[in-house]
């Protein structure tokens, strides 16, 4: 089949990172359990800090080899054909990455649209509220809504909105509402809101090797744990009373839960053992912070570009032209 050149740029693209995903989504998939077992041995803002990275790798790792390798070598080496032959395996490919792009963009942003419209109800039916005491102090904008759904939830990426019914708030103590505030707080400091989505639009690692849903679902547990870490910041009395709110809450009958919504509870089935963690006599304490994120990114950026410095080179970029003419062929 004959495509004009920027068709044909676009075909190369996809079918390049469908393959490259592939690669890197199959050595990942090696490495995820025994990543999120020996997540249990570290901090918890740290392992989920590392399943995220790992859960994302494959699709950030391939679209950057993409933009920074493979399009250069297209632009620079291929003659401004006004079309040229594709192979069918290559469209075949291209299509298979569509296909992967299309199923996450449409479950993310399905995902967002559910999270949007039930906090837009919320604000319709609740009442804005201003909470005392040291709970004024979250930042948050916050909406009791009537009734007795257990529902205590922090919605938005940009802007905090907390969501609490008014039979949460009735069956917590002041200090059980105060931890538990404390904890979406926490979820909102690390941005768990905006990692969750990126997670819910980023393609699966592989298929059928359940790979994404061990790192998504050892995420969010970390992720809670974290939360639950910083919420008490080395209080016993804190400690107790998050378990005492976790325990109420659970007790009070679940919906099912908006995907990118972070709420109390989290998963359920993890439900046991954050609360036997807070239960503990040590309680958990306030992590001193990782490497500044800054640092991590300089790092990773100096890398980068160091990798790009050294490949963009005349000699390494003919045979990144040659792989991708066999791919087109
Ligand atoms: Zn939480």
């Amino acid at each position: 089949m004959t495509l004009p050149y920027l068709p044909r740029l676009l075909c190369i693209s996809l079918a390049t990172f469908f393959l490259i995903h592939l690669a890197l989504g199959l050595g990942v998939s090696l490495i995820a359990r025994p990543a999120a077992r020996l997540g249990e041995r570290i901090r918890p803002h740290l392992a989920a800090r590392c399943l995220l990275v790992l859960r994302l790798l494959p699709a950030v790792g391939a679209a950057l080899i993409v933009v920074v390798v493979c399009l250069p070598s297209y632009l620079w080496l291929e003659p401004e054909a006004p079309t040229e032959r594709v192979g069918f395996g290559c469209l075949a490919v291209a299509l298979l990455g569509i296909a992967m792009w299309g199923i996450s963009l449409a479950r993310g942003l399905r995902a967002a649209a559910g999270s949007r419209r039930f906090l837009r109800q919320c604000q319709r039916e609740g009442r804005r509220a201003r909470l005392p005491g040291e709970l004024a102090n979250a930042c948050m904008d916050t909406w009791i809504v009537e009734g007795t759904a257990p529902l205590l939830a922090l919605g938005g990426i940009v802007r905090p909105r907390l969501v609490i019914s008014r039979g949460v708030v009735s069956a917590l103590s002041p200090e059980e509402l105060a931890a538990a505030l404390r904890h979406e707080r926490a979820h909102w400091t690390s941005r768990d809101n905006l990692k969750r989505l990126c997670i819910l639009l980023t393609p699966g690692i592989l298929p059928f090797a359940g790979s994404s849903r061990t790192l998504g679902r050892g995420w969010r547990k970390f992720a809670e744990w974290a939360a639950d870490d910083r919420a008490v910041d080395g209080s016993a009395r804190r400690s107790f009373a998050l378990a005492a709110a976790l325990v109420r809450v659970a007790r009070m009958s679940a919906d099912a839960p908006p995907s990118s919504l972070a709420r109390l509870l989290g998963d359920t089935d993890q439900l046991a053992a954050r609360v036997d963690r807070l239960l503990r006599p040590a309680p958990p304490s306030q992590l001193p912070a990782g490497p500044r994120p800054i640092l991590a990114l300089s790092a990773i950026l100096l890398m980068a570009g160091s990798l790009a410095a050294a490949i963009l080179q005349p000699d390494a970029l003919y045979s990144v032209h040659l792989a991708l003419e066999h791919l087109v062929e």
